[in-house]
């Protein structure tokens, strides 16, 4: 949050009041720092130095296209899971050359889309998925890029919402299988084998599961090897965690060292997928105070956002600070149940928090630039939130606000 500082008691974006951007474009609002997008890849990028690599940042973290663009021009490649995500990266100026294709549920349409652009491989997670994208690729008689997402049963010891590497997960091939399936592609005629790749969560705080599933793929890579099936990448994925509370991640350094101390052949380009290690910090969540109330002998902050802008806690139990956006001494701390206006007692963004606030005052939640607009829902009819960038001392809005006419033009009476 480095980029997030208060300034004789105002809280700053870089070197915009947070309060000056409320007054053009009102709360609730995403507002991310062009700074620490760009510092974050570039923890990234710098910690792998000259050894062969390529960033795919995971658009589904955040993937509005001014985000993008930044990325995009500093060479970031792209995960995708969607023929809509393939398109935000080419509207945002990314090059589908540098974009792998990741996702269970891999449909026609969107195979035949990322083989007409020109994706540089699908991570392909079935047996009938390879064989779809090779019917699709002989229909067209073009060559599909492809590598296996194996599934390596590691434990991420995350959120089981999000963990996505052990065997009951729905994701990837199972390592007995991989071999298999490669010989396969390995032969056919419109499959070309370019890497093997696995991603085993989200939000891990240790290293050892990273290593254990690198080492896991390093085997298959070696037994491929003398399979005579050689590759040129190993994609580990992404789920590098963030501190939001008290968790004590890696560093960016400490994680990239613990994976070129495994992966030590050159040949191998590392392919990586950060999503939330690169966005997350970058964004905040503003949020106006509307009511105070008190229920029993709790207290509640009504604000003016709720879970459908912002699902983190209510569906993760997701833990974000929140601080006042001009610091106040004026009010009494007091512990609050921060809450929405949604019909729903789900509807919470923090529990117990002490807070020194008034009705109309303004409250930044942090750490909500990654997963947060993303998965934003017009539920209750509320309107899908602005988003604004900073860059230094200048402010731009990188998505309007949505209007009420919008959530139901589409629909009509019978
Ligand atoms: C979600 C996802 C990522 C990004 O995960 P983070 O925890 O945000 O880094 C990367 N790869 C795949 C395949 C994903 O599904």
């Amino acid at each position: 949050m480095n980029d997030f500082r208060y300034i004789k008691g105002e809280l700053h974006c870089e070197n915009v009041a947070i309060k000056d951007i409320v007054s053009a474009h009102n709360t609730p609002c995403y507002i991310y720092s062009h700074a620490a997008l760009v510092r974050q890849w570039h923890a990234f990028d710098d910690a792998f130095d000259t050894r062969s690599h390529q960033i795919c940042y995971a658009v589904k973290a955040n993937s509005n296209i001014g985000v993008l663009n930044v990325l995009a021009q500093m060479g970031s490649g792209f995960d995708i899971v969607s023929g809509g995500e393939l398109e935000r990266v080419v509207k945002a100026g990314g090059s589908p050359s540098k974009v792998v294709f990741s996702g269970v549920g891999k449909q026609a349409d969107e195979i035949k889309l990322a083989l007409k652009k020109g994706i540089y491989c699908f991570n392909v997670e079935s047996e009938a998925e390879l064989h779809l994208i090779e019917e699709i690729a002989t229909h067209f008689n073009v060559q599909a890029p492809i590598a296996l997402r194996v599934n390596p049963d590691v434990d991420a010891q995350s959120h089981p919402y999000i963990s996505t590497g052990l065997k009951e997960n729905k994701f990837g091939v199972d390592s007995e299988d991989a071999l298999r399936l490669y010989q396969y592609a390995d032969k056919s005629s419109h499959l070309t084998v370019k890497g093997i790749a696995c991603h085993i969560g989200s939000q891990l705080t240790t290293l050892a599961p990273f290593i254990d599933a690198v080492q896991r793929l390093l085997f298959l890579v070696k037994t491929l090897k003398e399979n005579h099936i050689l590759i040129s990448h190993i994609d580990v994925g992404g789920g590098l965690g963030v501190r939001y509370q008290h968790e004590t991640p890696p560093t960016i350094s400490e994680y990239a060292n613990a994976l070129l101390a495994q992966i030590q052949d050159p040949q191998l380009t590392i392919l990586l997928q950060p999503g939330r290690a690169i966005a997350a910090s970058a964004g905040i969540l503003v949020t106006k105070v509307i009511y105070l109330k008190l229920s029993g002998n709790k207290r509640f902050c009504i604000v003016d956002c709720a879970m459908n802008d912002f699902i983190r806690p209510a569906l993760y139990q997701g833990w974000h600070d929140i601080i006042p956006v001009k610091k106040s001494l004026q009010m009494q701390p007091l512990m609050y149940d921060v809450v929405g206006p949604v019909c729903e007692s789900g509807d919470f963004l923090a529990k117990d928090r002490t807070l020194s606030v008034a009705s109309g005052d303004l409250l930044a939640i942090c750490n909500a630039g990654a997963y947060g607009f993303v998965t934003s829902s017009n539920y209750n009819s509320r309107p899908r939130i602005a988003e604004v960038m900073v860059k230094n001392n200048e402010y731009k809005l990188i998505r309007k606000r949505e209007s009420i006419e919008a959530l139901f033009q589409e629909e009509s009476i019978w």
